[in-house]
């Protein structure tokens, strides 16, 4: 039985994953969670992400679901693209209207909200960085954006933070304990986490613990997140998914 509650980002063949949304539901039942969250790529994935119509479907697929294991919450939810560096996301109203829990994160195959962007922003965080470092300018205008979304937009959870796109963590993660969002401990990027622990535990933030698992036969369980928080001493009550529930109806400080 794992430690955890739920597993609140995950992906399935609606975009870039491998899972069917029932193997999910399996995964689920086998780790003895009571939620799982299925969310799937956003609409400024042009080649992988969701679209409209597949948010429809995947609605459906979730309602005969939702029959099928009457004892497992499903959340209904979407990971959101920052766009540009002016914080333009593709977290639209109607999309934030419809989802129960939305995430939001960087990613590297995205279609930008300029053109120009697609080698300043998109090339420059996505690709580049590993090789050419972010400068301090950079960093600042990566902050500013991501900051400018989080107060425009309702997010629930902040993906994967510094993966390709380096922002001043310590800055973003005061924000996010400031508003009650709240900041991922992801599975596949603990290495890059190792790094800004301690500056994000000391603001005071909450943590939410999830596999974003694109193939439950690599990548199925939590456990390995709960070594890492043994490891560096993080309180368990700041983590809203062990050992109880996250409360998404009432998380935010301030209402969006
Ligand atoms: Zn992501
Ligand atoms: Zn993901």
């Amino acid at each position: 039985m794992s430690k955890f509650f739920g597993d609140y980002h995950t992906h399935t063949y609606y975009s870039d994953g491998l899972n069917s949304p029932k193997s999910l539901l399996e995964m689920a039942k086998e780790q003895g969670y009571k939620e799982i969250a299925i969310t799937d790529h956003g609409l400024a994935n042009k080649i992988m992400g969701l679209t409209r119509a597949k948010i429809d479907k995947l609605s459906c697929d979730i309602e005969s679901l939702r029959q099928e294991y009457p004892d497992i919450t499903i959340y209904q939810g979407y990971e959101g693209d920052l766009i540009s560096f002016d914080g333009s996301t593709d977290i639209y109203d109607d999309i934030m209207e419809k989802m129960d829990i939305i995430i939001l994160g960087f990613h590297r195959y995205i279609k930008p909200k300029y053109f120009k962007e697609v080698f300043t922003f998109v090339f420059r965080n996505g690709f580049l960085a590993k090789w050419f470092g972010s400068s301090k300018k950079l960093i600042e205008k990566n902050t500013n954006a991501l900051l400018t979304a989080l107060k425009s937009r309702r997010v629930n959870i902040l993906a994967h933070i510094n993966h390709n796109m380096k922002v001043d963590c310590k800055k973003v993660a005061t924000f996010c304990a400031e508003q009650g969002i709240y900041v991922e401990i992801n599975i596949k990027h603990l290495n890059i986490m190792e790094k800004v622990i301690g500056e994000i535990l000391a603001t005071g933030c909450l943590f939410i613990a999830n596999t974003d698992t694109h193939n439950v036969k690599r990548s199925n369980n939590l456990n390995k997140i709960y070594d890492f928080i043994t490891k560096h001493n993080i309180p368990h009550d700041r983590v809203v998914n062990l050992g109880k529930a996250p409360n998404f109806a009432e998380q935010f400080t301030k209402k969006i």
